[in-house]
């Protein structure tokens, strides 16, 4: 039988997605967070897990070099998510994404400057408002721009708020609510059907005994 394999989005949401997994049956056969390698073995024979950035997850998995992947709603919006499935919210890694400002902030002309390193979802956030923006692609410390004059506003990931307000921001409104998904290959769902559904079983009821859990 083939093996499958599952890409983790390596960092903040690895963590949370290990104990699921486990839960599921699935246990890297090493450290991962010791290990300097990329390739996984499991518990479960016919799975083998390559953890990777982010924003890589979906590529691997659109085009079949991961069958399935576990990555953050976020990146979903921001780089689409066609040619995948999305059948399993994961629950976990949960914050919002949000427009913030520097405290009292107000719109003083027709166009804004918004930094942001999720430069589609602002300009399609901005487009539906009605609301002129020249969006501003950063790789980090979005909270900085404001700061330095380079924006108005940013778009950003807000969990408990903490990195805005030590640098003199608030959030402002909310675009989306963001967890990790579950993410499946088409064709794979079909070719692999049984061994993905199984799977696929195991991970629902790993979330939903961690929701009692957590409830
Ligand atoms: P906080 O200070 O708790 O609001 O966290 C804000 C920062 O943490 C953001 O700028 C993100 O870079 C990061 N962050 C928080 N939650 C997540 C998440 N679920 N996924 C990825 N990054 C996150």
């Amino acid at each position: 039988m083939k093996k499958l394999t599952l890409a983790l989005t390596k960092g903040r949401i690895l963590k949370e997605t290990l104990p699921l997994l486990r839960e599921a049956g699935i246990e890297p056969l090493e450290d991962v967070h010791t290990s300097r390698k990329l390739i996984f073995d499991t518990t479960m024979p016919d799975l083998q897990l390559v953890i990777i950035r982010g924003t890589d997850v979906p590529t691997y998995v659109r085009l079949g070099a991961a069958d399935m992947g576990v990555v953050g709603k976020d990146i979903l919006l921001e780089h689409g998510a066609e040619g995948l499935y999305e059948p399993l919210d994961l629950g976990i890694a949960r914050c919002r994404l949000m427009t913030a400002a520097p405290v009292g902030w107000r719109s003083d002309g027709p166009r804004i400057r918004v930094a942001t390193k999720f430069v589609n979802i602002a300009r399609n956030y901005f487009a539906r408002r009605g609301q002129s923006a020249d969006v501003i692609k950063l790789y980090g410390a979005m909270e900085l721009a404001p700061m330095m004059q380079l924006a108005d506003l940013i778009v950003d990931i807000v969990d408990t708020g903490n990195t805005l307000r030590a640098n003199g921001m608030e959030p402002l409104e909310e675009i989306a609510a963001i967890s990790s998904r579950l993410i499946v290959n088409k064709a794979a769902m079909r070719s692999q059907h049984d061994s993905i559904a199984r799977i696929l079983a195991d991970l629902a009821a790993a979330v939903e005994g961690a929701g009692h859990a957590a409830a």
